[in-house]
């Protein structure tokens, strides 16, 4: 692999390949967006593709939790015209089709595209960094063209890229980017843990997750093989409770990373399936696996890595190089893991999964029965307390307080420091003003005829992960407007979100 540099912007090149494939490769992601700026990332990356004209080149562009891709294969001048379209894209990103790209976004819904492992960064982090992969976001028609623009100008900079050349490399290929600083990820914090743990979540699924620092270590992943053949081995074969099962490891940063182990469950045995995935992790960090355990996964392992596509396997590798580079992260080539595997021993799985014993967290659906384990911590996915704040309380409305029902437990909590809502159950979310992410005044509401479904009300975000809503149909419009002028005085008005003005009529 040879690295050169062009008008500022690494290069890592890679001959040999019969089609020239090229990716410019951002580091910007979905972690960089918060909830309110969510699908920021992608709308941008669409706004390029659709100034570029048509072609016959197999090319597409992609949005992933850390970085952005755009990407081409074919004749070597085609393919380098198709990256130079992008540079000049971003140089001249116009917002004219912002709207229209919207819709795009819209009708492609990719909101909803936190899936069960982005379920896990959020217990995590909350709705930050990794954690904002999980929940939609208000939407797209959400975005300003300041918001967009200012994306585009921090991230998509020369400083920020690194182009991946698989096959021959055009002579005189320009990538004339923007430049800028080279950004800086904002510091994301993870929430603290004080020993293995076990929550809920609204994605379905089982799963296990664990943070390891340091330096990647093969032997943590081997651990994690053995106890997913072997939750498949009780749970599906034996008992037929589960499906499917797969390991993903996302770097949050040189030497931090989290591995989630998922596994598919029939609804109702969710419960089941967590306790054996529990019973066979805890079993592993006691004894470590057994011989035969750990050398079925090393040839596993090695026998994926001989079947896989040479071409595939190599343009991965580099791609996968860029990102690293871009995040500063140590690259771990594929033959580098394979000599890794080869050494691990049934001790180091062992100790290995004992290191991150206490960064343990158990994940089953909020809809499942199951009620923890011995040596487990009950871990709650946002900033839940039982202390209600100090600070004017609104109930809902006389009416509600009559009708049967536990709405009328509910209370919502102005406070000097924050906003509070206790809910049905007597639990308490409480957002901070410092964790705040947005707030959003919905308006009512109505069907074809007119008639009012919803009376809207009040949204409060919270990066804590709490999340909750001041309806007018509880609480009356005094108690609403009153809610809403409290938030007004005391955080700054970007924090309030607006549809773009263009798209409002349509919106309401
Ligand atoms: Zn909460």
């Amino acid at each position: 692999m040879q690295r050169i540099e062009i008008d500022g912007v690494r290069v890592l090149h890679l001959p040999g390949a019969r089609r020239t494939t090229m990716a410019l490769v951002f580091g910007v992601g979905v972690r960089d967006e918060t909830f309110a700026t969510r699908e920021v990332t992608h709308l941008v990356e669409h706004l390029v593709m659709g100034t570029l004209p048509k072609s016959n080149l197999q090319r597409n562009g992609m949005t992933t939790v850390d970085s952005t891709h755009f990407h081409a294969t074919g004749r070597p001048a085609a393919v380098a015209g198709f990256i130079e379209g992008v540079c000049t894209g971003l140089r001249e990103l116009s917002l004219a089709r912002a709207d229209a790209e919207i819709g795009v976004l819209q009708a492609e819904d990719c909101s909803g595209v936190g899936g069960f492992v982005e379920s896990m960064f959020a217990q995590r982090y909350g709705l930050s960094g990794l954690g904002v992969a999980y929940p939609g976001g208000p939407g797209p028609q959400y975005l300003s063209d300041d918001t967009i623009t200012a994306h585009a100008r921090r991230w998509f900079v020369a400083e920020n890229a690194v182009l991946v050349c698989h096959g021959e490399l055009p002579e005189g290929l320009r990538l004339d980017l923007p430049r800028g600083p080279r950004p800086v990820h904002d510091a994301v914090a993870a929430r603290e843990q004080h020993g293995a743990a076990w929550g809920k979540s609204w994605a379905a699924g089982v799963g296990l997750m664990v943070t390891s620092t340091g330096p990647w270590d093969p032997a943590l992943r081997v651990a994690l093989d053995v106890v997913r053949e072997r939750v498949q081995d009780v749970a599906r074969t034996e008992r037929g409770l589960s499906y499917s099962s797969g390991i993903v490891t996302q770097d949050v940063d040189r030497g931090r990373r989290e591995i989630v182990l998922a596994v598919d469950a029939r609804e109702g045995q969710e419960g089941a399936v967590a306790t054996i995935l529990w019973e066979q992790w805890r079993a592993l960090c006691q004894a470590g696996p057994s011989p035969d355990e750990l050398a079925h996964v090393v040839e596993g392992t090695q026998q994926e890595l001989e079947d896989a596509d040479e071409d595939d396997l190599l343009l991965g590798n580099l791609i996968d190089a860029a990102v690293s580079e871009l995040l500063g992260l140590v690259h771990t080539s594929n033959t580098d893991i394979q000599v890794a595997y080869a050494g691990v021993t049934v001790d180091m799985v062992r100790d290995a999964a004992r290191a991150v014993w206490a960064s343990a967290l158990l994940q089953v659906p909020e809809w499942s029965e199951f009620a923890g384990l011995p040596g487990l911590d009950r871990w709650r996915a946002c900033g839940w307390s039982s202390d209600v704040p100090s600070g004017r309380t609104l109930r809902p409305s006389a009416l509600v307080r009559v009708l049967p029902g536990a709405a009328k437990k509910r209370r919502f909590v102005l406070a000097d420091d924050g906003v509070g809502h206790v809910d049905e159950d007597g639990d308490v979310h409480f957002v901070p003003w410092a964790a705040l992410d947005s707030v959003y005044r919905q308006e009512p509401a109505r069907d074809g005829a007119g008639k009012v479904l919803d009376g809207g009300g009040l949204v409060v975000i919270g990066r804590n992960a709490c999340m909750f809503r001041i309806d007018q149909d509880s609480f009356g419009s005094k108690a609403t407007a009153t809610a809403a002028a409290h938030v007004q005085s005391k955080v700054p008005a970007e924090r309030w979100a607006h549809v773009r003005p263009s798209l409002a009529t349509a919106a309401s």
